[in-house]
């Protein structure tokens, strides 16, 4: 049988025949005015206004309300949650005239022998784009901070800024991975590349913080030193070095000016030291 109610055509109620025995929830989703609206993205955003400081260019980005976004959490490598936005894709100022990209809190003033070096290695070859989305996919969000890594290369930023970015794009390869299609036929092999992707600037971002850890001052990248050294510490788990990581955290345990939430965190760290060293 086909359908619980086909033959009822016979009583001259055909129409009927396709009735639902149970009434299922209905979904209020009326395009346009729904109730319970679940915010898009691009409320999240707004377009802010810079000039730009290699080219004088006058140009506009796409920027965060402050405070509308909700954060749910943090992973443990510091990635923050929030509801209904990835905020890590709109932290990337990028110049469409010259090229030139920084992360939001390092766009400054630069001294002129940089505006140099910026000139003669990114904008003399830099093609603009001319696509330009007002709500960002991981693609496009990998590829600005893809820019924004080779112009801290190209300026010679401090390990800890180009750290920083490795770190911030292992978090959008992270999303990345999150936001697969599931029902893509290539869905495993794809997250599969991602992941490792990630994993790469992962390493970069424990090795970039490593260094810089031994060669500049507190704070790096707005980071004191208990929170740098419980970021390396999650990283050196992460990446086999369970010794570094177990210093770390005592370090962090000890000290003196360590928040009690870090070293709360700092103790289910060592918690979870404990299960990979028992392996
Ligand atoms: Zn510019």
């Amino acid at each position: 049988m086909s359908n619980l109610l086909s033959g009822l055509g016979k009583f001259g109620l055909g129409n009927l025949e396709e009735m639902k025995l149970f009434e299922e929830e209905e979904k209020k989703e009326a395009p346009g005015k729904t109730v319970n609206k679940v915010p898009e993205e691009e409320e999240f955003l707004f377009d802010k206004s810079f000039d730009c400081v290699v080219c004088d260019a006058k140009f506009t980005e796409r920027v965060l309300r402050a405070n509308k976004a909700r954060l749910l959490g943090v992973d443990t490598d510091l990635r923050p949650r929030h509801e209904h936005i990835d905020v890590s894709k709109y932290d990337v100022i990028s110049c469409p005239y010259c090229g030139y990209t920084a992360l939001s809190r390092y766009y400054v003033k630069l001294p002129p022998t940089l505006v140099k070096l910026i000139k003669a290695n990114i904008s003399d070859a830099y093609i603009r784009r001319d696509d330009n989305p007002s709500v960002y996919s991981y693609d496009y969000a990998f590829e600005r901070y893809q820019l924004c890594l080779a112009n801290a290369i190209v300026r010679r930023a401090k390990d800890s800024e180009k750290a920083y970015i490795c770190l911030k794009i292992s978090w959008i390869l992270r999303g990345m991975g999150e936001n697969l299609d599931q029902s893509d036929a290539e869905y495993k092999e794809k997250l599969k590349e991602i992941k490792e992707q990630e994993r790469g600037f992962s390493k970069h971002a424990y090795d970039g913080f490593s260094k810089a850890r031994q060669s500049e001052d507190f704070p790096l990248c707005r980071m004191d030193e208990a929170t740098l050294d419980y970021l390396l510490a999650v990283l050196a788990i992460s990446f086999n070095q369970p010794d570094v990581a177990s210093r770390l955290i005592s370090g962090i345990l000890t000290s003196h000016s360590a928040k009690s939430s870090l070293k709360e965190k700092a103790r289910d760290l060592k918690d979870k030291l404990k299960e990979v060293k028992g392996k």
